[in-house]
């Protein structure tokens, strides 16, 4: 019998997804896109991560089972990214991780736990592109980020909401605070960090003062629709220049007909195929890390949002592979 973890290696020397002409693709475990686990190979430079925890939502709760339903909805994925002529799991090793042990009754431990296992996926230069969980995890994901980097990072953070309240019920560290807290704690460049796809009644005009004042830049849903996809890059793409980037993707800035699987929906979003295009816009810039948060399976619909977080994550692992210099393979020599 053929096994379902057959590995393949690719043109490019690395282990590739498995050979979906040999073993149906809805045979198996779910891995990412049907790649390798990191324990078959030898390192990686691009890991793929489930953090499972959700313990830091003020609504709907299910984020923990995100991951595990985006690597299902992954099962499609096709080895060649066409939009950006580039062959990411040929080009690079990329792997799946498996999911972080995290507390679900201790936030603060839980942050602890993601901070350090990031820092340990990333010890010898992998890049991570996590999968949520709710976007808690987006700030020890970003203080490992800066770690790595030496510097404080850019950031790009896609999302119908702001993600810079205080506190919530006395809480510091929800999924409504990284980025405020990311601030404060000096990991973000100020100089170059944007909301994209805000949307949505908020608390008051204080909120939005707030924001502005720790440097955020926002491209609303509104401005997508009115500006076009062309010029929203390029004025995103001024504002990073060569920095490290940290990409945050929050589903929910996808409107709920794209993205229904999510804990807070908000109506008026942008749609995939903007989100993939604003994201390719990107290519060529400093990616060293990202996310893709909030996908909670049980509102989900006909795999909507899964489908659409996994083309999101696809699409970021391809623009890290279209960054990283390819090892040299036995092919080569
Ligand atoms: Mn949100
Ligand atoms: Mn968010």
């Amino acid at each position: 019998m053929d096994t379902v973890e057959e590995l393949r290696v690719t043109e490019g020397g690395h282990i590739g997804p498995i050979d979906s002409s040999r073993i149906p693709r809805y045979a198996g475990a779910a891995t990412f896109a049907r790649l390798p686990r990191l324990d078959q190979v030898d390192r990686a430079d691009i890991a793929v991560v489930g953090v499972p925890f959700d313990s830091g939502v003020s609504y709907r709760p299910g984020a923990r089972f995100g991951g595990n339903h985006i690597r299902e909805a992954s099962r499609l994925l096709r080895p060649y990214n066409p939009a950006l002529d580039v062959s990411p799991f040929e080009r690079v090793q990329v792997a799946d991780a498996g999911d972080m042990a995290v507390n679900p009754f201790n936030i603060n431990e839980a942050i602890e736990t993601v901070q350090q296992n990031a820092l340990d996926l990333t010890g010898d230069g992998t890049r991570l592109v996590t999968l949520g969980g709710d976007h808690t995890i987006a700030l020890p994901l970003l203080r490992a980020a800066a770690e790595r980097a030496g510097s404080p990072v850019a950031m790009l953070h896609f999302d119908a909401h702001l993600d810079t309240w205080d506190t919530y019920f006395g809480a510091e560290y929800t999924h409504g605070t990284p980025f405020r807290r990311a601030v404060e704690e000096g990991i973000l460049d100020t100089e170059a960090i944007s909301h994209v796809g805000t949307r949505g009644p908020l608390y008051g005009v204080r909120d939005l003062e707030d924001d502005r004042r720790f440097g955020f830049g926002i491209v609303t849903s509104s401005d997508v629709y009115r500006q076009g996809v062309d010029e929203v890059v390029d004025k995103l793409r001024q504002r990073i220049g060569n920095r490290p980037l940290y990409v945050s993707v929050d589903i929910d800035v996808l409107d709920p007909a794209h993205a229904p699987g999510t804990g807070t929906p908000e109506a008026g979003g942008i749609t995939s195929r903007e989100l993939l295009e604003i994201l390719r816009g990107l290519r060529g810039l400093n990616l060293i890390g990202a996310d893709v948060v909030e996908v909670a399976p049980a509102y989900d619909h006909a795999e909507l949002t899964g489908v659409a977080a996994s083309h999101v994550a696809y699409d970021l692992v391809t623009l890290m592979a279209d960054t990283l210099t390819p090892a040299t393979t036995p092919k080569d020599q």
